[in-house]
């Protein structure tokens, strides 16, 4: 590429870091500024400007790279170099487990149990009444077989790692029998054919994509002269539906397959409820109680889905295989920490009286929540977009379908609340990445170009959030 002499002469002349770090000592701004940060921030603004002027835009001047031009980019590198990555943000999606978005908001109970836990010690692993080392999962153990009625109970960090780790207990270099119609994909990674092949565990499918009867799992196992069949695995197709001329297997049938060959049967619920959800006027998700009556051996399930907790992977299910499944060394890899196990508990303990779990844990009490709660919602957030004055702003409140998310209840509409918004002369993607790029970033979404905000997801101390970021948008695009 052949630079022209303006190119030249601006290169030549690009200051070096030496000599910004020099003039940032001629600014009271940088005074407590750490070294690392200015260090960075000025090689991101000299490599910029570079680039800019590699690029020949028309644009480019000696003004480009003046000391006061150099600063003021400096200074407002440094800004977003000293906010946190990890920023609390406002979900304005209406989908209330947003994994992109951090999936279930915590109970106050977990939050306050994580602080007390982690701002002393601890007896994590110390048995209490005996004075020697204990066992990290004990804590949650009890009370997880109080709620479902399983013998034992075992925790890790994700589901994921639970259904790969019972795949790699019970049955490695065995054959696992799944259901074509269940080999879902999760979020992108989660696919249960690789998750089956890194466990070293052989996926022998049967069936057919939409239809699987209990003939093809017995013909998969007489078929199977070896005996090499070391698990009836059923997957719950949390995230999609199969539907029109289906059929599937009951995991009653399955259990009693796997009784009469004598061969473990093992459900990945995917989300795992304790709470019928049909009760409040939900669809009906399978609760981890009614797998374990049908007599699973072993049931996994997430805690950041539908129960609402932290990120962790629950195993349920017999102590032979469970006590298994805690001495594989995997276990120690896969382990849970203490913040998470903190929140566990304390979300557990919740659910010992059904209608405090669902007022106390965020993610049931936005998928419970009254109509009505989310219209008296709308009206507030509506007048206090209006209260802004300002002629160029339309605000239409009209009724939309939330979604669950999280790879839960796919097909359930949420009938709920929502704001569209249009501004004269700013386009619905400048409101929407004003929005996003707000000191609490605002996450709605676009539909014929209105900007949209859900109320369902919105906690009450976010409307003035929302109201200041309008304002200033307002205030900046005058
Ligand atoms: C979500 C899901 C998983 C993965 O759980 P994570 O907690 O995200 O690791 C596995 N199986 C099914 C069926 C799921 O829905």
């Amino acid at each position: 590429m052949r630079l022209s002499e303006k190119q030249k002469k601006l290169l030549r002349n690009l200051p070096g870091v030496d000599h910004v770090i020099e003039l940032s000592k001629t600014n009271s701004f940088f005074d407590n500024i750490p070294k690392t940060v200015l260090l960075r921030s000025i090689r991101t603004v000299i490599d910029d400007l570079r680039n800019i002027i590699f690029t020949d835009n028309q644009d480019i001047s000696e003004q480009t790279i003046s000391d006061l031009t150099i600063l003021e980019k400096i200074q407002k590198n440094v800004n977003c170099l000293m906010k946190p990555n990890l920023l609390r943000v406002i979900n304005a999606t209406g989908v209330v487990i947003h994994t992109n978005l951090g999936r279930s908001l915590l109970a106050k109970e977990a939050i306050k149990h994580i602080i007390t836990v982690s701002s002393y010690y601890s007896n994590l692993e110390f048995n209490l009444s005996t004075g020697k080392r204990g066992v990290r999962y004990s804590c949650v153990d009890d009370i997880l077989c109080e709620l479902c009625g399983a013998e034992a109970a075992m925790v890790v960090n994700n589901n994921a790692a639970a259904v790969f780790l019972c795949l790699e207990t019970i049955a490695k270099s065995r054959k696992v029998i799944v259901s074509r119609g269940e080999l879902v994909e999760i979020g992108g990674s989660f696919r249960i054919p690789d998750i089956m092949a890194k466990s070293g565990c052989i996926l022998s499918e049967v069936g057919t994509t939409n239809r699987t009867h209990l003939k093809d799992y017995e013909n998969a196992i007489e078929r199977d002269t070896d005996r090499n069949t070391g698990l009836l695995l059923k997957v719950h197709t949390s995230n999609y539906n199969v539907v029109g001329f289906t059929a599937s297997v009951s995991l009653n049938e399955l259990v009693e397959l796997g009784k009469k060959h004598q061969i473990p049967v093992m459900e990945d619920l995917g989300s795992g409820t304790f709470i019928d959800f049909s009760k409040f006027n939900l669809l009906k998700e399978p609760t981890i109680t009614e797998s374990v009556t049908a007599g699973v051996d072993i049931v996994t399930f997430s805690g950041d889905k539908l129960l609402g907790g932290p990120q962790a992977g629950i195993i349920v299910g017999k102590k032979k295989i469970i006590d298994k499944i805690k001495k594989n060394p995997i276990a120690r890899i896969l382990r849970i920490d203490k913040l998470t196990l903190a929140a566990l508990e304390a979300t557990l303990r919740l659910y010992r009286n059904t209608d405090q779990a669902v007022k106390m844990i965020p993610t049931l009490a936005m998928l419970t929540c009254p109509f009505e709660q989310i219209e008296k919602k709308a009206v507030v957030l509506s007048s206090m977009l209006e209260s802004i004055k300002d002629p160029r702003m339309k605000i239409n409140v009209f009724d939309i379908s939330s979604r669950v998310g999280g790879g839960a209840l796919p097909l359930l509409k949420l009938p709920s609340k929502c704001m569209g918004i249009s501004i004269q002369e700013i386009s619905a993607n400048t409101i929407e990445s004003h929005m996003r790029k707000n000191d609490c970033p605002i996450i709605g979404r676009i539909e014929n170009d209105l900007f949209i905000l859900d109320l369902r997801t919105i906690q009450d101390d976010e409307l003035s959030v929302i109201k200041t970021a309008f304002a200033n948008m307002l205030h900046i695009h005058r």
